[in-house]
C-alpha cells in the first residue's frame, strides 16, 4: 500500500506521476484529476474546493520535499 500525497488516501494500484513536479508518485485518481484541472484552469473557471484542496496540499507536499 502506498499513501497518496495529494489526496492522502492509501492505495494498491500502480502509482502515477504528478504532472505538478513529474517525480512524485499519486494515485491514479489524482493523476486524472490533475488532468482535469489543467482543463478548468485553461477555461478560466474555478475548481471545486474540495479539488483545490488537494492541489494546494500538492503544491506544499512538493514544496517541503524540496523538488
Ligand atoms: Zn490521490
Amino acid at each position: 500500500m502506498r499513501k497518496c500525497p495529494r489526496c492522502l488516501k492509501d492505495y494498491a494500484e500502480r502509482p502515477v506521476i504528478s504532472r505538478r513536479d513529474t517525480k512524485t508518485e499519486i494515485c491514479t485518481a489524482c493523476g486524472l484529476e490533475e488532468a482535469l484541472v489543467d482543463l478548468i484552469r485553461r477555461g478560466g473557471r474555478q475548481l471545486p474546493e474540495i479539488v483545490q484542496r488537494r492541489e494546494d496540499r500538492m503544491v506544499a507536499f512538493i514544496r517541503r520535499a524540496g523538488r
